[in-house]
C-alpha cells in the first residue's frame, strides 16, 4: 500500500505527485488548518511509486556549485514598481514572452484563490507578477509545462523552492528550453485562512474583492503598504498592521513543512533564485529609493545565459554571498510557541471573533 507521509511536517503540498499520477489515484485534500494534502486511492493505486519519485522533500540533497550574486533593479520604472522587490521577474518574463515563450506564476482566480496559471501576452502578465503570501494551487501545472516544452516552446516557471524542485523531478530530463525560478521563500500560509479572511472583508465592506496587493509601492517604503479593493473601492494600509499579513510575521499561519524547510538555503538546483536584497541600505545606500532591490542567484548555465541576455534592461552590481545572506537562507522559519492553541482556536472559533481578537493583541 503507498503512503506518501506519515507526519504532515513531511508534506510541502506542491501537488507533483498528484499531477504525475496518470490514473488519477491521488486527490488533494484539505485539513482543518487550511492546508492541501494527497491522498491515495488504494483502490486505483497500482504502487508504481512514480508519486514518490516526484517528492521535492523525499529528494537527495542539491549539490554545490559554481554560484554568482547580485543586487538588481529593473531599469524600466513599470517593471519595478509591479514586482514586489526589483522588478526581476518582470524583465525576465518579458524576454521570455517576446520570445514567443510561456510564464507560468502566481495570480488570483475570480475567488482570488491563490493558484498558478500559464500567461502569453504582457497584459496577462500583470495578474502572476508581485508576492502573494498565500500557499499557491499548482493542480495541472507540472504536466501543462512538459506539454509546452514538448512543443518546444520557451517556458519560464517562477515559484517557491519547493515548487521548482518538484518541477525538476517531475520532468526528469533536462530540457533547453526552460529556466526555472524559484523565490527565496518566509513559508506559505494556509490558503483555507486566507479564503475565510477574503470572506471576513468582504462581508465587512459589504463587496467583491477583486485585488489584493501584499507589497504596494505607492509609498516609495519597498512595499511595505498594503491595499485592496472591494467594488471598485480602495483600502490601504501598512503590511504590519494588516491583521493577516500580522498572523503571518508572527509564524501562526505557515505550514507545517515550512519550519524544516530544507530549501531555507543559497544553494539550490533551480537556474536563478530571486528574492528582497536585505540589507541593500547598508551595502549600497546610494541605491535605495524605495522602490525596492532584488537579490538575484545564479545556479547554472542555463541561468548565467539568460542573465546575460537581459542584463542591458537592468542596473546591476555582482557581490558575495555573503553580502546577500538574510534569515531565510540560512535556516526555516520557526512557528510561533502559540502556533498549535492559534490552530486549535482556528478550528473552534468564528473566524470573526478571531480576527477581532488578534486585532486587540
Ligand atoms: C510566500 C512568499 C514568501 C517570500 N518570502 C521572502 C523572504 O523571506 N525573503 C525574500 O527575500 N523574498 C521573499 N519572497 C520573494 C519576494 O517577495 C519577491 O517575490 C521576489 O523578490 C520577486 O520580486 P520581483 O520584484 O522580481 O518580481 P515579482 O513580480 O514580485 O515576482 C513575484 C514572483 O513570485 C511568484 N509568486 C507570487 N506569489 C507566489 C506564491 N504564493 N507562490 C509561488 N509563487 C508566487 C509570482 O508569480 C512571480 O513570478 C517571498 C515570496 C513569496 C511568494
Amino acid at each position: 500500500m503507498m503512503k506518501l507521509f506519515t507526519d504532515k511536517k513531511d508534506c510541502c503540498g506542491c501537488g507533483a505527485c498528484k499531477d504525475i499520477c496518470h490514473i488519477n489515484a491521488i486527490q488533494m485534500i484539505q485539513d482543518t488548518e487550511g492546508f492541501f494534502y494527497p491522498c491515495i486511492d488504494n483502490h486505483i493505486c497500482v504502487n508504481c511509486g512514480e508519486c514518490a519519485e516526484v517528492c521535492p522533500i523525499k529528494s537527495p540533497d542539491i549539490r554545490s556549485c559554481d554560484r554568482r550574486y547580485f543586487g538588481a533593479q529593473a531599469k524600466k520604472e513599470s517593471f519595478r514598481y509591479s514586482g514586489s522587490s526589483g522588478g526581476i521577474f518582470p524583465v525576465i518574463a518579458d524576454y521570455i514572452l517576446s520570445g514567443q515563450g510561456v510564464v507560468y506564476g502566481a495570480g488570483y482566480d475570480s475567488s482570488m484563490k491563490v493558484v498558478h496559471r500559464e500567461v502569453h501576452d504582457a497584459v496577462r502578465l500583470e495578474q502572476i507578477k508581485k508576492t502573494k503570501y498565500v500557499q499557491s494551487d499548482m493542480t495541472g501545472i507540472y504536466r501543462n509545462i512538459e506539454r509546452r516544452l514538448k512543443e518546444n516552446r520557451p517556458v519560464l516557471f517562477c515559484g517557491t523552492p519547493c515548487q521548482a524542485h518538484a518541477l525538476r523531478l517531475f520532468l526528469k530530463r533536462p530540457y533547453e528550453q526552460l529556466i526555472i525560478m524559484d523565490l527565496v521563500c518566509y513559508g506559505v500560509p494556509s490558503p483555507g485562512i486566507w479564503r475565510d479572511y477574503v470572506t471576513y472583508l468582504e462581508h465587512k465592506h459589504n463587496g467583491k474583492m477583486t485585488e489584493f496587493f501584499f507589497r504596494d509601492k505607492r509609498d516609495r517604503d519597498n512595499g511595505h503598504t498594503c491595499s485592496y479593493i472591494i467594488d471598485g473601492v480602495e483600502y490601504a494600509g501598512s503590511l504590519y498592521q494588516n491583521v493577516y499579513c500580522r498572523m503571518y510575521f508572527t509564524n501562526h499561519i505557515l505550514r507545517p513543512t515550512c519550519h524544516n524547510c530544507k530549501f531555507c538555503t543559497a544553494e539550490r538546483d533551480s537556474d536563478i533564485t530571486i528574492g528582497d536584497f536585505w540589507g541593500i541600505e547598508r551595502i549600497k545606500p546610494d541605491i535605495d529609493d524605495g522602490m525596492g532591490t532584488s537579490l538575484v542567484i545564479l545556479h547554472t548555465d542555463r541561468g548565467k545565459a539568460i542573465w546575460d541576455s537581459v542584463k542591458q534592461n537592468i542596473n546591476w552590481f555582482e557581490c558575495r554571498h555573503e553580502d546577500i545572506l538574510q534569515p531565510r537562507l540560512s535556516g526555516p522559519t520557526e512557528a510561533s510557541e502559540n502556533r498549535q492553541k492559534f490552530m486549535q482556536l482556528y478550528k473552534e472559533m468564528s473566524f470573526e471573533d478571531l480576527i477581532e481578537m488578534k486585532k486587540a493583541e
